[in-house]
């Protein structure tokens, strides 16, 4: 059973009061409806009964699939690196063999249910987009602001990220060959296997990829 909890929200354009139900926490095993509202960003969306007005909610939400054995935290905004949720160990003591992450953002939550449903290792694939992110940057001359995993075409063998660039968010699709990503799974196993072991919800994002290529740097140069 999903988790909610009832809400007041007043409307911001007519100030118009209603409940609307809010999701905490889902497991989409159970109710693989949920993960189609989750894709298609309706679990999010609020509308005003009196104006039609709609807005974007933005809450924390627990996002459990069991039969992949993931867990994603999606806590908009967050910074932390790390998350100990305690109570929730105890909840479900047998999450410690399960996949967990901390994300900041709605776009970040979609990304990693991709990356788990097509069973590959998140870590492998920061890597991978760091490191296309920065051909990216040097050949249009851009900034890379942001990036997702967007593909795999496991026929012929290509990874696929979406990146935004410069100040306009210009989008810019590319895909490459996998060995970049089996290239980045050699790393992972190199310098990732303390935080494989962390317990928690873990953040791993540009920043993650950036720290693990600077250990691992350290371990060759050794
Ligand atoms: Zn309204």
């Amino acid at each position: 059973m999903a988790n909610t909890t009832a809400q007041n929200i007043v409307c911001p354009k007519c100030g118009f009061r209603v409940e609307t139900k809010i999701y905490q926490g889902i497991n989409v095993t159970e109710e693989p409806k949920l993960r189609e509202s989750v894709l298609s960003e309706k679990l999010f969306r609020w509308k005003c009964p009196a104006c039609r007005y709609e807005a974007t909610l933005k809450h924390p939400l627990l996002y459990n699939d069991v039969k992949n054995k993931f867990m994603i935290y999606m806590i908009p905004n967050i910074v932390s690196e790390q998350l100990v949720d305690s109570k929730l160990e105890e909840e479900f003591p047998e999450t410690s063999a399960v996949t967990k992450r901390l994300v900041p953002s709605f776009n970040a939550l979609k990304e990693k249910i991709m990356i788990f449903e097509e069973g590959l290792n998140d870590m492998a694939v920061e890597l991978a987009k760091l490191a296309v992110s920065s051909v990216i940057a040097k050949k249009i001359g851009k900034n890379v602001t942001d990036g997702y995993f967007s593909m795999l075409d496991k026929e012929k063998n290509m990874i696929g990220f979406t990146f935004f660039l410069g100040d306009d968010h210009e989008v810019h699709c590319q895909s490459t060959r996998m060995e970049i990503y089996l290239k980045s799974m050699d790393i992972v196993n190199a310098v990732a296997d303390s935080d494989s072991n962390k317990s928690g919800f873990l953040m791993v994002d540009r920043r993650w990829a950036q720290q693990a290529l600077n250990d691992y740097k350290k371990i060759i140069h050794d």
